[in-house]
């Protein structure tokens, strides 16, 4: 196999946050590299994303955290009330240790556009209509076949960043038997929605309702927030058949304070109903191919981190192949240095999603009862904002990754006041990766 210290010819079929970063940053490295997309236009396919310290400190290597800040919400904390109002999770960012950390609610568009804006203006080739089904050639010289039997030139590395659904990996996909319904919705004259909150709302743990504000698209549209409701995917014919008008009803039932986002709903067909999986699969071992993002491992997203290990895995391929004498090593320090986490991950999102998705009435009892008042003492706090900011594990450490520097990422995005205009412009500042060229 060539030795990754020469400039690779890299595949990556793929157009979500991992196959993008992960572009971005093997060309930065000196690698030629082609993505692949199954769309004639890549685009992103869903609504709100949380993105972590963990997800962060990839952009903000990239020189793209300050960017997506702009078009982001700060976000302190997750607080979730259970249906007498008390609280069943508080977690906050100000409990991590890292000075002045916060996550960013965006709109999935928003880190699509921040990275494939970069991508573009680096020159980094993309076909898209390509959809990639299968890798084949000499495992030292992959090709990719695509759906209607074309297949691409040998390279010397590909990459599978097709998400969930991959059709590169075998494996079962294990949809979960709950979903969500999900939408964005304009945000102003919305006075009781925290501006800096994810909030939640839960019934048992039967239904979860959510509003997380993910700031403004572009700099002249309407500050935003995602809403969902979770939804058993058995269900959701029956949901699609019923007056809306009930369900916004009932929804307004469990959260009065929403009832103004309620009424900008007017079809069913304003939400979008996503399942999820649970999976992981083995990276493909002896070959020049490698699986990154979800397609990798994905979980519910309860704990909001798919994107942000996606930028993870990226960042950990690219490291691994500058670090590795051969393609083989540096794939193998790649997968060494990311496995722990995405066990960790893949185990921690399993026990707590039936907290928040079941039918059954004991987790609820356990999430009310026992959790939450452990989780009010020191150092079970800390412990909890661990977890949801993904930095439970000590993922960048092996990474050689730092927290990131929130001081310079809040600069970029004037203070927030409900409803009130502000400064969006995008910063090009860059930190640590200079471009190659
Ligand atoms: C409702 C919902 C809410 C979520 N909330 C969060 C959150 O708050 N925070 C968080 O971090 N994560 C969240 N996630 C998870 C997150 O969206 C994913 O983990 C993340 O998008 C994975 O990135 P990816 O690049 O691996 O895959 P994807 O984002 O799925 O991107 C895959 C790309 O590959 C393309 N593609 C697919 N098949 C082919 C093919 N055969 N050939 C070529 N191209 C192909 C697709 O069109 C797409 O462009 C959420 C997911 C859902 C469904």
């Amino acid at each position: 196999m060539a030795a990754p210290s020469g400039p690779l010819e890299i595949a990556i079929a793929g157009c979500g946050p991992a196959g993008l970063a992960a572009a971005l940053l093997l060309h930065h490295d000196g690698h030629r590299v082609t993505l692949f997309e199954r769309f004639d236009a890549p685009r992103p396919v869903g609504s709100g994303l949380m993105i972590q310290p963990t997800g962060v400190a990839v952009l903000a290597r990239l020189g793209l955290a300050e960017r997506l800040m702009a078009r982001g919400a700060r976000i302190d904390a997750l607080l979730g009330l259970q249906e007498k109002g008390r609280i069943a999770l508080d977690a906050r960012y100000d409990e991590l240790g890292i000075p002045g950390a916060f996550g960013i609610g965006v709109h999935r568009a928003s880190l699509f556009a921040v990275l494939y804006d970069e991508v573009l203006a680096r020159g980094i080739a993309v076909r898209t209509g390509h959809e990639a089904v299968r890798v084949c050639g000499s495992p030292q010289r992959p090709t990719l076949v695509f759906a209607d039997g074309a297949r691409s030139a040998g390279f010397d590395l590909a990459i599978d960043a097709t998400g969930w659904n991959t059709r590169l990996q075998s494996g079962a996909r294990n949809p979960l038997a709950f979903g969500a319904l999900w939408t964005t919705l304009p945000m102003d004259g919305c006075e009781t929605i925290a501006p800096h909150l994810l909030e939640q709302r839960y019934r048992r743990a039967a239904r979860m309702a959510g509003v997380l504000p993910i700031g403004r698209r572009t700099p002249d549209g309407p500050e935003e927030v995602a809403f969902f409701w979770s939804l058993r995917a058995d269900l959701y014919p029956q949901w699609r058949t019923a007056p809306l008008d009930a369900w916004k009803a009932e929804v307004v039932r469990e959260w009065p304070q929403i009832a103004p986002l309620m009424s900008r709903i007017e079809d069913h067909d304003d939400l979008t109903f996503a399942r999820y999986s649970h999976r992981s699969c083995p990276q493909p071992r002896g070959g020049a191919h490698f699986v990154i993002g979800d397609a990798w491992h994905s979980a519910s997203p309860q704990l909001g981190q798919g994107a942000n290990m996606a930028l993870l895995d990226a960042w950990a391929l690219a490291a691994g192949l500058r670090e590795g004498r051969t393609i083989a090593e540096g794939l193998r320090l790649a997968r060494a240095w990311r496995s722990g986490h995405v066990a960790l991950y893949q185990a921690v999102t399993a026990i707590f999603t039936p907290l928040y998705q079941s039918d059954a009435k004991w987790p609820a009892l356990l999430r009310d009862n026992i959790l939450a008042p452990l989780s009010r003492v020191p150092p079970i706090t800390r412990l909890q904002a661990m977890l949801m900011s993904g930095m439970f594990g000590w993922p960048l450490r092996p990474l050689g990754l730092d927290p990131p520097d929130y001081a310079a990422i809040a600069s970029s995005s004037a203070p927030r006041t409900s409803g009130s205009a502000q400064s969006r412009s995008p910063t090009t500042r860059q930190t640590s990766l200079p471009d190659a060229s």
